[in-house]
């Protein structure tokens, strides 16, 4: 069993106890690969350092729409430089979230734009949050989907969502939510998209899956999440995973 975990915060502070002592033993749980993503300038540093420590760490850097409205003059200076560190991979996460408003929406719609113009130009794939503002998200997306590539992360909208990112060439990565009681939705849309446009992924330490609830989540808690996909889709967990592994090396262009 291999997988790969596109999306982690391993440097947050529930980590902070036995960080080391985690990530020393995931490989042995059949963690391959995992994206660790910076939601803050603050933090580009942490997750750096962490795909500096472990080979098996890449870095995402971007500025998170909770964070929008503190990104200084010069933000867009600063992510671009991150994305020269080595490992860099994509540039998230960025988007919209108007569930918790904590940034103005036309900053966070201003600070979205800005960013993916920016992956435009450097040919960078991104990764997005979305949350409550996905007719705002397609029509922003839409004036930058030329060349774009990326992946919208924790999907848990309908099927009928998933395919308009599908035709914009997005991967779908779920998480989590497909576990849970009442995931409909999100099950239909495991199993409407297309295989080579899946991915896996916690957001660990937070959406930690069913049978886990209310503890912290890490990257091992993969294969549960795999399992109600691959049950979504009439398919075997252990080759769901073998697939995922190979699109997020696909959309990371990690070797
Ligand atoms: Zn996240």
């Amino acid at each position: 069993m291999m997988y790969f975990d596109t999306h982690t915060h391993l440097t947050d502070e529930r980590f902070d106890a036995d960080r080391d002592a985690l990530l020393s033993s995931l490989p042995h749980h059949g963690l391959a690969l995992a994206l660790d993503v910076a939601c803050a300038l603050g933090d580009f540093p942490k997750t750096l350092a962490l795909t500096q420590a472990y080979p098996w760490i890449y870095g995402a850097y971007g500025v998170h729409p909770h964070y929008a409205a503190e990104a200084p003059d010069g933000y867009l200076e600063e992510v671009s430089s991150a994305l020269r560190y080595p490992k860099a991979k994509a540039l998230g996460e960025i988007g919209l979230d108007y569930h918790y408003d904590f940034a103005p929406r036309e900053t966070q719609r201003r600070v979205f734009a800005e960013q993916l113009a920016l992956a435009q130009s450097l040919g960078f794939p991104v990764v997005l949050h979305i949350r409550e503002a996905f007719g705002d998200c397609m029509d922003i997306l839409r004036a930058y989907r030329n060349g774009l590539c990326g992946v919208m992360h924790c999907f848990s909208g309908s099927a009928e969502i998933a395919r308009e990112c599908v035709d914009l060439g997005l991967y779908v990565a779920f998480g989590g939510a497909v576990t849970f009681k009442n995931a409909h939705k999100p099950i239909e849309a495991a199993a409407y998209v297309p295989l080579d446009r899946l991915l896996l992924e916690t957001d660990c330490p937070y959406m930690t899956p069913v049978p886990h609830r209310g503890e912290r989540n890490d990257p091992s808690f993969i294969p549960f999440i795999a399992q109600a996909v691959a049950q979504a889709r009439g398919m075997d967990a252990e080759e769901l995973m073998q697939a995922t592994l190979r699109n997020g090396k696909q959309l990371f262009q990690i070797p």
